[in-house]
């Protein structure tokens, strides 16, 4: 989730270079945002539907949006004659040790010995303070069923955000409002992380959504796990759930949002079997962090079919800038125009969510 200033976005866009074609307003509706969060601004969640970017990928990251992400999905619907915002629904690394994985219920007596085993901090003191001041953790029964009911009220929804963060800390009494507040040294563990992931990736698997991926620091950590994952497609378990007459699990598409990694990583993802790998790329995200020279080589070892692009933006105001300066970088980093730009991306946008063009759009009357 990206919270900068419309300043200091404007400062970043200028360190990356672009092309130095005009932008036609025209391909706005071409413009497909792979991840983003228009709605935790809740004031301003009508300005949403009024975004000239087509189309919005509508990020849910934790139980508490994803009402709201769902209405403001429908709320796009109604007038418009194409699903504008894709809803989609997980648990972010960030929030996963407010939830319990699937065996933690049975395997801790009280919410202190669960914190206890997926939390850890340097200072034993910190620690105690924060398991104190957190509430009750929701049981994976609690959570996974409302997840899975969300899923299936919005067919077209896709899981996420989901993913891993090594470099994540808890806020002061457990707050979950990141604005100016010094975060302490209380970390989820990397196994809890994967744990609350695995269990998303899997319900991803089996109800057919894709997924979009955050990792901080941990493309390690991910890589080994989504290839343990891949096993269950090597040929030879192929054929033998072929012998014994078994379905052979779903493909997942799974996208890396803001991927930082380094370029020679994005080959090794895409080859992963089982997984049909997208890698989009933010203003935001990617512009801050990720120096210029990595960037347009990142975006150019991006098969041109797996490319997406996004805004990670947490407000509607300044999410079609953010968009339309992300595919400014794409052009340049791949040699296109902006229109070839727009409908690259857009074809891919499509393939990744699966969208629809029957059932996203609503019947004229
Ligand atoms: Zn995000």
């Amino acid at each position: 989730m990206c919270q900068l200033s419309s300043q200091e976005n404007e400062e970043f866009q200028h360190k990356i270079p672009k092309t130095d074609e005009e932008f036609d307003p025209s391909l706005f509706p071409e413009l497909c945002d792979a991840h983003c969060h228009p709605h935790d601004d809740v004031k301003n969640l009508l300005k949403i539907a009024q975004l000239k970017t087509g189309f919005v990928t509508l990020m849910g990251v934790r139980q508490d949006d994803w009402d709201t992400v769902a209405k403001v999905a429908t709320d796009c619907l109604n007038g418009k004659s194409q699903t504008k915002c894709i809803p989609s629904f997980g648990i972010h690394p960030w929030f996963s040790h407010f939830v319990t994985g699937n065996t933690d219920d049975a395997n801790y007596n009280t919410p202190r010995d669960f914190y206890k085993h997926i939390l850890a901090s340097p200072h034993e003191r910190e620690l105690d303070e924060m398991i104190d001041a957190l509430p009750d953790p929701v049981p994976y029964n609690t959570w996974y069923s409302n997840l899975r009911q969300h899923l299936l009220d919005h067919p077209n929804a896709l899981v996420g955000e989901v993913g891993v963060d090594r470099s994540a800390r808890l806020l002061p009494g457990g707050a979950i409002e990141w604005h100016n507040v010094k975060p302490t040294n209380v970390q989820t563990t990397i196994d809890h992380q994967l744990a609350i992931f695995n269990i998303q990736c899997q319900l991803a698997r089996k109800l057919d959504r894709s997924i979009s991926v955050h990792c901080v620091q941990g493309q390690g950590h991910l890589f080994d796990h989504l290839k343990a994952q891949s096993n269950q497609f090597s040929n030879r378990q192929l054929r033998k759930l072929k012998q014994e007459g078994k379905p052979i699990p779903n493909t997942l598409r799974l996208c890396l949002h803001s991927f930082g990694g380094a370029p020679a990583t994005v080959k090794q993802f895409l080859e992963l079997k089982g997984f049909e790998v997208y890698v989009s790329f933010s203003v935001c995200i990617n512009a801050r962090h990720t120096p210029a020279k990595k960037l347009l080589e990142l975006i150019k070892a991006v098969p041109d079919d797996r490319l997406l692009i996004e805004s990670d933006i947490n407000k509607p105001d300044g999410l079609d800038i953010c968009m339309m300066e992300i595919s400014k970088i794409v052009a340049y980093a791949k040699g296109w125009t902006l229109k070839q730009t727009a409908e690259t991306t857009k074809k891919n946008w499509k393939r990744f969510v699966n969208y629809n063009d029957e059932t996203d759009r609503v019947p004229s009357s």
